[in-house]
């Protein structure tokens, strides 16, 4: 049996950014891993805003950025692309003048292969003092006693006084231990498939979100990467997908080939790979995210945004919030009741995913967006106005706000 303070299960962005927030305290620490690193994460790859703030907070504690500084590595975007169901698209990016010309995140977003981006995160843990890495270890069980917790890999066994489940979107906490089962109104499926040469047709490097009509309110993805490849992708929400007895890959094989906003593209294209499914655990109703002796982050918590999809930015931002908690309690809290974290995560996290949701539900009325895509294209102000929101979050909660609605049609 080996002893340590805090077990990590799951070495993905939450549970590495929880172990670097939880390093040089004195703290003994096990990050295990059912897969060895570098190991492929079914995902868009896209690094934006959440994710970006997260990492430069790293850098303080002090990862080496220099990793993006390489193309090859993580792929520099200027901003997105979004398709309207009818196909209009609106470009939104930051202006020259509010570029980040400091540091090594130049860009304000990338596209970086989970291969590489995971295993760069995850990789001066392993020789970060009083943290141990533990991979091709596949927790098994996990049993809370009153003082401790025992939690059993294949072939080693651990004892640890508080469990943080950073073990994604099938978390043997989160799933086991509560037996929950999915509730499909916030659920995606998604698939990804690598191509090379698909066709790109613009100077700056955006990634590109079809909203097409078949798939609403998801969207199909083409985002760009280093050696003409691209993270092509297709996620739904699973109520739909199972109201409508869709198949995915049918459908994203259907789109690729014949539809005719995207095919064109695809003609010279080749796919690197089969389509690859995983589920997103969406944040659009507040879970619990902790119990007696053990913390949820990450996908295990539920906190992928619901109309973007992205969930690397909330997993890291969970991560260091649980581990701040754990910090302020260490020594004289039990970890039996841990009410006051999920307080915190919600208060931390919440608004923004609320907001996110609302604007998922938006994509209900398809000639919405349609029409407000066209006016900011014919508009600068408007223009201004959503790409502000694309990069100040806290603005976004406009789009949910009749409004809003009404600054655009007098504006046009
Ligand atoms: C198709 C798709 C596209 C997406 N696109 C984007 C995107 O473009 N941008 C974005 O920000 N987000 C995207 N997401 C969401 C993003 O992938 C997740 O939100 C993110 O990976 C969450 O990180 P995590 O650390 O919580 O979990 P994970 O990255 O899933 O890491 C969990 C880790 O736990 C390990 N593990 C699991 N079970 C056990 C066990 N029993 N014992 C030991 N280890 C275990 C796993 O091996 C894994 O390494 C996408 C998701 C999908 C499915």
């Amino acid at each position: 049996m080996e002893v340590f303070d805090i077990v990590i299960i799951g070495a993905g962005p939450a549970g590495s950014t929880a172990a670097w927030h939880l390093s040089g305290q004195g703290l003994k620490i096990a990050l295990l891993d059912k897969k060895s690193f570098p190991r492929d994460k079914v995902c868009g790859d896209a690094l934006s805003g959440n994710t970006i703030f997260e990492l430069k907070k790293l850098e303080d504690k002090g990862l080496d950025l220099s990793f993006f500084e390489v193309t090859e590595n993580a792929y520099p975007v200027d901003g997105w692309s979004f398709f309207s169901p009818k196909g209009h698209r609106l470009d939104l990016f930051l202006p020259n003048e509010q570029k980040i010309t400091e540091g090594k995140l130049k860009y304000p977003g990338f596209v970086s292969k989970r291969f590489d981006f995971d295993h760069f995160l995850l990789t001066p843990l392993r020789k970060t003092a009083n943290i141990v890495v533990f991979e091709n270890c596949e927790v098994k069980q996990i049993d809370f006693h009153n003082d401790k917790v025992k939690i059993i890999c294949a072939d080693r066994d651990l004892e640890a006084k508080l469990v943080l489940g950073a073990d994604g979107a099938n978390s043997i906490l989160a799933r086991k231990l509560w037996r929950e089962k999915i509730d499909r109104a916030h659920y995606s499926a998604g698939l990804r498939q690598y191509f090379r040469n698909v066709k790109f047709e613009r100077e700056k490097q955006l990634i590109e979100l079809h909203f097409l009509p078949e798939i609403l309110p998801g969207y199909f993805w083409i985002f760009p990467m280093a050696d003409n490849v691209a993270n092509v992708g297709i996620g739904m929400l699973s109520s739909e997908i199972e109201k409508r007895s869709i198949n995915l890959k049918a459908v994203m094989k259907d789109i690729i080939q014949h539809h005719p906003k995207v095919s064109s593209r695809f003609h010279k294209a080749e796919a690197l790979e089969s389509p690859k499914g995983f589920g997103l655990p969406l944040g659009s109703r507040k879970s619990q995210v902790s119990g007696d002796r053990f913390l949820l982050v990450g996908d295990a918590a539920s906190l992928i945004d619901p109309f973007t999809g992205e969930g690397i930015g909330f997993a890291m931002k969970s991560g260091r919030l649980a581990a701040h908690f754990i910090l302020s309690k260490w020594g004289y809290h039990d970890f039996h009741n841990n009410q006051e974290y999920d307080e915190m995560l919600w208060k931390k996290i919440g608004g923004d995913i609320l907001t996110a949701y609302r604007i998922q539900k938006l994509l209900r009325f398809p000639w919405l967006f349609d029409w407000v895509v066209k006016k900011a294209n014919s508009s600068p102000s408007i223009w201004n106005l959503l790409n502000r929101m694309v990069w100040y979050p806290s603005e976004r909660q406009n789009l949910s706000n009749p409004l809003f609605y009404f600054k655009v049609f007098r504006k046009s």
